[in-house]
């Protein structure tokens, strides 16, 4: 049985929200202080997850005090309406450009539909909103204070997308960072043992250069951990900067030669896999290893975000 509950010290506390129905992919990070606080709720498919998670911690979900979203891509907030409904103490605090798609999701809802169509309901539905007298905006620099001792500052960190907020929170001296600075896939690379960082590069306001500008401010906080939305917290600081500054140019650079060639996103898609199958093979990861499923998804899903951002560059 997978572990759905993870013990990360510091009274912070991850919750596996199953999305896609696989194990380590999104979580929900819970944290501990005078003030109850939840870290992104994923997709609403995830929240029976969360509230399941929340009663083995034995919190009340009346005693949330805030939901705190590092951007409105629907992996991270799209379950924010519904899980609002049983938190009804909270209130959800979310990046300035984001506030106005959680309080009135129809657009977010077109162009999910758009992107994903049949598998939309399965994946995503349903998008609630979030009523406005609930939504808190935090801007470059702003705090929340979750006790005298605590408080957490939010940096505007774009790049992914230009509705992101990374979360410092100076009692781990560690940072959510969302999609900010890639995936970390060292939980489903578990019985490996290794460390795999990837950039996440997801339609449509991907950023190259504003994805370093984050990642080198972030890098200037000198964090001892690093909450990633997918997945888990990683403490090896140095080797996370190190591969997401390593694989974004390729990433960027498999785009441009489509471009050249005049190729699609599905081919950029398999030059990425192709480029970290031969950097996994090195490191004795099976052809057949179940990392693959999940990467499959993600490398089509870099792809268009990485075609989009060429087509814009170039228009
Ligand atoms: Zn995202």
């Amino acid at each position: 049985m997978t572990k759905k509950i993870f013990d990360l010290g510091n009274r912070i506390h991850l919750i596996d929200g199953l999305d896609l129905g696989l194990p380590y992919r999104t979580g929900t990070y819970v944290i501990r202080d005078e003030k109850l606080a939840i870290v992104e709720t994923g997709p609403s498919s995830s929240i029976p997850q969360i509230l399941n998670g929340l009663k083995e911690l034995e919190i009340d979900p009346n005693d949330i005090d805030y939901i705190i979203v590092t951007h409105i891509h629907l992996d991270h907030s799209g379950g924010a309406g519904l899980l609002i409904k049983d938190c009804p103490n909270a209130k959800v605090i979310v990046h300035p450009k984001g506030a106005r798609h959680l309080i009135d999701p129809s657009r977010l809802i077109l162009g999910a539909k758009a992107v994903y169509g049949d598998d939309f309901n399965r994946l995503f539905d349903p998008i609630l909103p979030v009523p406005e007298d609930k939504v808190i905006i935090k801007e470059d620099g702003e705090t929340l204070a979750l006790s005298s001792t605590c408080d957490l500052t939010f940096y505007n960190t774009p790049g992914h997308s230009d509705h992101h907020f990374s979360i410092h929170d100076p009692v781990s001296n560690g940072i959510f960072t969302g999609d900010t600075i890639g995936i970390s896939y060292n939980d489903i690379l578990a019985d490996i043992g290794i460390q795999l960082y990837l950039p996440t590069t997801s339609p449509n306001q991907f950023k190259p250069d504003a994805m370093l500008n984050s990642l080198e401010r972030i890098k200037s906080l000198n964090v001892d951990a690093i909450y990633f939305g997918h997945f888990n917290v990683a403490h090896d600081i140095e080797e996370v900067y190190k591969q997401i500054k390593s694989w974004l140019p390729l990433f960027v650079e498999a785009g441009e030669k489509a471009e050249q060639l005049g190729k699609d996103y599905h081919w950029i898609a398999e030059q990425l896999f192709n480029a970290v199958r031969e950097d996994l093979r090195k490191q004795k990861v099976p052809d057949t290893h179940p990392f693959y499923e999940i990467f499959k998804l993600d490398t089509s899903v870099c792809a268009m975000g990485i075609a989009d951002y060429l087509a814009k560059k170039n228009r």
